[in-house]
């Protein structure tokens, strides 16, 4: 006999994660399934994440949102990539570009070229060989083919308080109910261990059948009730602290997140319509918190909106994601530093796995186990990633980015980091977020030296070779010039002046 129950859906917590599941639930979920979202007006959520990656045009598409309406509700700008200032060497930067650099020029992927040429003295900085880079470095933005038939992948800056408010519209218009009321207990069912209730200070019980626990750092249902437990990794990311602080606009409207290093830290910079946001995260061991204001406050291109905020946080992640009948989405679910702008992918990326296999009940043994390995797969190779901007840091002589440089590191990136310093390999597994593109890029602006590449390489004629480099850079050169600078385009699009 076919179960057809569908489950009652229940989703603690109304910050991004919260209203991104709601929404998501209530544009997929079957009929009958009912949805329900309790948030507390007077705990507020954590105010901050403003910088995305290219793959949340799947989400907003999904859900049929209209592009320049988003922007206008989220004021939002277009994004590029990301510079990080001052990682390798003070004075020195490279971008982490979205889309391709260099283009294929035989059997072998672009950076086994780049590296023949750099062997040879020949090579220019990765930055001439992107399209998205030169456009970014000269402020401009197009989404549209070039004249070349390329395209340039982009991702948005947002403001994260105004698209949850956006998404509760959405998700209210298509029937989801809001509870507002502080969650005082999760009731749980006596045989199980699920969660049958949250109970609110008032006495109002919400019930359901499956729980999404969106409570972001307190985590109340997956830990709070369930104890899933936690995978501290603040022995491979030690920084626990960020300030924040918002600024009027000043400076370039940049079409990239700017991720600066400080002395125990980074800065982000990320330019909005009417306002740039901006952050320390840094370490508590080699910065106090007046120290970290004072250098946020020192660094602004604006006048200070608020006083500067502090968020202290523990990088790691749940032991697991699914736990009975609840799923931890969002910083309930863990937190890594926003240096490559991920979090709001990951929340993103567990509401389309759960979808995936949407239960009916708490879910079959063998789906969660899949789910949990497929979010830890997530999370570890995310975390590689970012551990690799510190550990090959050549910022010597400053004890933060000594200690980052020297700290252990996860067996999977020292295998990586070999791969790529035996001979310029990069392996992406399947399913895995960042590209080799986006490996190449931060290897290489990072000064991580490859001390070969591959030998087939060598079989296109040297002067070929520089022919198709110097063809590749004149020809991206030639596709940026006729592009809008970036606050043009933008606010062509978002009074719907113009489409590309
Ligand atoms: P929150 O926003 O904290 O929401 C929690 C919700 O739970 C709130 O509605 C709260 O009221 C509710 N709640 C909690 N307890 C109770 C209770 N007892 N009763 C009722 N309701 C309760 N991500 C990016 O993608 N890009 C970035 O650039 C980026 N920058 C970041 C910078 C910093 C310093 C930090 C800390 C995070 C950053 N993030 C970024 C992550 C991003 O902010 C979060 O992933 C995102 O906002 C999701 O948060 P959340 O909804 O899980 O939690």
């Amino acid at each position: 006999m076919t179960d057809t129950a569908v489950n009652d859906f229940v989703i603690a917590g109304g910050g991004t994660a919260g209203w991104m599941t709601a929404a998501a639930l209530s544009r997929f979920a079957p009929p009958g399934t009912s949805v329900t979202l309790v948030e507390s007006e007077a705990i507020g959520t954590v105010g901050v994440g403003e910088a995305t990656i290219p793959q949340i045009h799947l989400f907003n598409s999904a859900l049929g949102l209209d592009e320049a309406e988003f922007l206008r509700e989220t004021r939002g700008s277009f994004k590029l990539g990301i510079e990080f200032d001052g990682w390798r060497r003070e004075g020195e930067s490279y971008m982490h570009a979205f889309g391709d650099v260099g283009r294929p020029l035989g059997l072998l992927p672009f950076q086994h070229y780049w590296l023949r040429a750099q062997h040879a003295g020949f090579a220019k900085p990765l930055q001439r060989y992107s399209l998205n880079e030169l456009a970014a470095r000269t402020m401009r933005m197009y989404r549209g083919k070039t004249a070349a038939g390329r395209e340039m992948p982009y991702a948005y800056h947002f403001d994260a308080g105004l698209y949850a408010a956006y998404l509760r519209r959405f998700a209210e218009a298509r029937g989801v109910t809001r509870v507002e009321g502080r969650i005082a207990k999760v009731a749980r069912h006596g045989e199980s261990g699920d969660i049958a209730a949250l109970e609110l200070e008032g006495g109002e019980r919400v019930e359901g059948s499956f729980f999404i626990d969106c409570t972001g750092f307190r985590a109340l249902l997956i830990e709070g009730a369930l104890g899933a437990g936690f995978d501290d990794w603040s022995n491979f990311l030690p920084c626990d602290r960020a300030m924040a602080v918002p600024c009027e606009g000043g400076g370039d409207f940049t079409p990239y997140t700017r991720a600066i290093a400080r002395k125990a830290g980074w800065q982000w910079r990320i330019p909005l319509q009417h306002r740039i946001g901006n952050g320390l995260v840094y370490c508590s061991d080699f910065l106090s918190d007046d120290e970290a204001a004072e250098t946020l406050l020192a660094n602004l291109d604006g006048a200070p909106q608020a006083e500067p905020r502090p968020i202290r946080f523990t990088t790691g992640k749940r032991c697991v994601h699914w736990k009975n009948n609840c799923l931890a989405i969002g910083l309930a679910a863990g937190f890594m530093e926003p240096m490559e702008s991920t979090s709001i992918h990951m929340i993103q990326s567990a509401i389309s796995r759960f979808l995936a296999v949407l239960p009916r009940g708490r879910g079959e043994p063998a789906t969660v186990d899949w789910f949990n390995a497929q979010s830890s797969f997530e999370w570890e190779c995310i975390r590689d990633f970012l551990v690799l901007h510190y550990t090959a840091n050549e910022r010597e002589g400053r004890p933060f980015w000594d200690h980052v440089r020297s700290m252990e590191l996860p067996a999977t990136l020292t295998a990586r980091m070999e791969q790529w310093r035996a001979g310029g390999f990069i392996h992406r597994e399947h399913e895995e977020l960042f590209t080799e593109i986006a490996w190449f890029q931060v290897f290489a602006g990072q000064g991580v030296e490859a001390r070969g590449y591959n030998p087939m390489a060598d079989t296109l004629p040297e002067a070929e070779l520089r022919a198709l480099l110097d063809e590749t850079e004149a020809s991206l050169v030639e596709q940026v010039k006729p592009m809008p600078r970036h606050l043009d385009f933008l606010q062509g699009f978002v009074t719907g002046k113009t489409n590309e």
